[in-house]
């Protein structure tokens, strides 16, 4: 379907594009288009005006930030696959920039607009959920910062409002002792999760401590598996904890009575995967 007609404006800079969101309640930003446009063309929603964001060079990068990597929202998804910087620090983020879609969408899609668009199937929002990252939302005010477990608030929907934009998403360096593993169940390849699990955890005296794990498609919003990481924890079976406390959809693609027993199953191979690594 063609979308409705909708004004157009390119911003120059981040202030000129909060700008350009005052000035239309239902104006919307578009990035690099991958979930924007196919709702524009089913007409799911119709705003009167497109803020382009997809040239604003000044959000596109991936720094160091001592303790943290910094990555602009504007960085695309292959540019966060091959950064060294992710690849040396957290490949954790990297390796999962590199599982999206395919390479068109991965040369287009942007990190922030991936978090932004608040999909619970999608990858990279349960990445920053396990990794306790943060995202810095600009607007009117200024510059603010969102912790991910208090970013994504229920299905399509985060923290960051209609007036604001992403501008730049803060993971934590992974020290050497570090394990991970990110794993995803999809019925056709280059597609979204069925359900998918990221995990984390350090080595310590044998087993693991500060486990994390976070669960994609198994609730309106990324969830972190808290009986699992108690159990990796603890040394006990994580799997079997895994969708304990979850909601899961059903739909077209599982029933959530599916989906729990994936989370069981990947969860635990995650964790085998993890600690082979
Ligand atoms: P856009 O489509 O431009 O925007 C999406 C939403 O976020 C819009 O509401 C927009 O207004 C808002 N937005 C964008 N940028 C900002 C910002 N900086 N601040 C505030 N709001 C913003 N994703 C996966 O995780 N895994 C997959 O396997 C996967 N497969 C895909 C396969 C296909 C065929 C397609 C088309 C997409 C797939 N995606 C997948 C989604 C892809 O990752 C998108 O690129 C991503 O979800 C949205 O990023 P975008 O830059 O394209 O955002």
């Amino acid at each position: 379907m063609i979308p409705a007609a909708f004004d157009y404006e390119v911003a120059e800079s981040v202030g000129h594009a909060v700008s350009l969101l005052g000035e239309r309640e239902d104006a919307k930003l578009l990035a690099g288009g991958h979930s924007l446009l196919p709702l524009l063309r089913l007409r799911a929603i119709r705003p009167s005006l497109i803020v382009d964001v997809g040239r604003l060079e000044e959000l596109s990068y991936v720094r160091d930030a001592g303790g943290t990597v910094a990555i602009g929202a504007l960085t695309r998804h292959q540019d966060v696959a091959t950064a060294p910087l992710l690849q040396e620090h957290n490949p954790l983020v990297s390796y999962v920039a590199g599982l999206i879609g395919d390479p068109q969408v991965r040369h287009r899609g942007t990190i922030g607009g991936s978090l932004a668009h608040g999909d619970p199937a999608s990858d990279l929002p349960a990445v920053l959920l396990a990794l306790d990252g943060e995202v810095d939302v600009a607007g009117a005010d200024g510059v603010r910062t969102v912790a991910a477990v208090d970013f994504f608030t229920g299905v399509f929907t985060t923290a960051a409002g209609p007036r604001e934009i992403v501008t730049e998403i803060r993971v934590p360096k992974l020290g050497g002792g570090h394990v991970w593993s990110y794993l995803k169940f999809h019925r056709r390849a280059q597609d979204w999760a069925t359900v998918g699990v990221a995990a984390v955890a350090e080595r310590s005296n044998g087993g693991v401590s500060n486990a994390a794990i976070a669960l994609v498609n198994m609730g309106a919003t990324p969830v972190r598996a808290t009986a699992a990481e108690a159990a990796w924890n603890a040394g006990e079976d994580a799997g079997a904890a895994a969708d304990v406390g979850t909601e899961p959809p059903t739909d077209t693609n599982a029933s959530a009575e599916f989906r729990r027993h994936l989370a069981r199953v990947l969860v635990g191979r995650a964790i085998l995967e993890a600690l082979a690594g």
